[in-house]
């Protein structure tokens, strides 16, 4: 793989950042990469981990000569870090994001991109439970899907590169209409997430059942909402304050389907479950196919 652009920027150093770090060297596709983070504690992480070619002390800095300038920040910062680094944006450089959730970025972040930068929104859909400098490795986005949204007459040549960059890091690349993006990532993610959130909070609050027994007996499939659930609280926050339209039409549509199952176990309706439940099955085999998960037992985790 060859080299796509002399100098990348890092704002935010958390899993996504350091992530596409890693495997931005892997595949040598940039010259040099500078980063930065808000606090001085995760900026000292970052040095001591070897984390960026040049850890920046101020925003600026890391920005100042960058060809891209990727924001990994929570999608509730993205707006003051783009009003920070506007006036030191290089002419012709590329402005691109790591949010999950685009027409809100979109909304405040274009406004803050000076004549002749280019702007383009970019979402990879792959992450993990953990956050922070530590948390990223170089396969992070491998046979991942990252979905470019650009805006309207965004350039093609900075698409391009942005495609070629990603495409290196391991990523299959598609590219989306903003509201699109939110709706699919409601139903893929945003509402998963909140309903993992929910069972979770359930179990807590049932006193009925012990908090050693939910813990000792908790089958694999409470044990995977644990997992979600221990995602990482602001940038949650954020998500569900920034794409709320579309996460509240499908739990609208998930409470009357829920309604609907609690039905058919009151009135013993096991042909209904039956089917539902074949139907959904489906969905799962066709997520193995697309190889984006394994079959394996207990996802592949064996008997920890
Ligand atoms: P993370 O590990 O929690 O790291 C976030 C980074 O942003 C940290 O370096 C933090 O700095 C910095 N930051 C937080 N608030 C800030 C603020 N107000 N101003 C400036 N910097 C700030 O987060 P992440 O998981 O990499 O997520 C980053 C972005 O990627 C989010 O927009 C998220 O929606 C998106 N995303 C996440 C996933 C996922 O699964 N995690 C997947 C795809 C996309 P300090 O360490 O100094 O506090």
């Amino acid at each position: 793989m060859s080299q796509i652009y002399d100098r990348v920027a890092l704002i935010g150093l958390g899993l996504i950042a350091s992530s596409m770090y890693w495997a931005v060297k892997r595949a040598g596709l940039a010259g040099e990469v500078t980063g930065f983070a808000r606090s001085e504690t995760t900026r000292e992480t970052a040095r001591r981990i070897g984390l960026c070619d040049r850890v920046c002390d101020t925003v600026q800095e890391a920005v100042e000569g960058a060809d891209l300038v990727v924001l990994c920040v929570p999608v509730g910062a993205m707006e003051g870090v783009a009003q920070q680094i506007a006036p030191v944006l290089k002419p012709g450089a590329t402005v691109s994001d790591v949010g999950s959730v685009k027409r809100h970025v979109i909304e405040a972040v274009s406004a803050h991109i000076p004549e002749g930068v280019h702007f383009i929104p970019a979402h990879p859909l792959a992450g993990t439970e953990h956050s922070g400098p530590e948390s990223g490795f170089a396969e992070l986005f491998d046979n991942r899907w990252c979905l470019l949204v650009p805006v309207e007459g965004s350039d093609v040549d900075a698409i391009s590169g942005l495609r070629a960059l990603w495409e290196g890091m391991g990523s299959n690349v598609d590219e989306m209409d903003a509201d699109h993006h939110d709706l699919v990532l409601a139903v893929t993610s945003h509402a998963p997430h909140l309903i993992a959130y929910t069972m979770v909070g359930v179990a807590d609050d049932l006193r009925r059942v012990t908090d050693t027994e939910v813990i000792k007996y908790s089958a694999a499939g409470f044990r995977d909402f644990t997992r979600i659930a221990a995602s990482d609280p602001t940038m949650w926050r954020d998500v569900f304050l920034t794409n709320k339209d579309a996460t509240l039409e499908i739990l609208g549509r998930f409470t009357e389907e829920l309604f609907a199952l609690q039905r058919a176990i009151r009135t013993g309706d096991g042909e209904q479950l039956f089917d539902y439940f074949t139907r959904t099955r489906a969905i799962r085999r066709g997520i193995i196919d697309a190889g984006q998960d394994t079959d394996a037992p207990d996802f592949g985790r064996g008997k920890t």
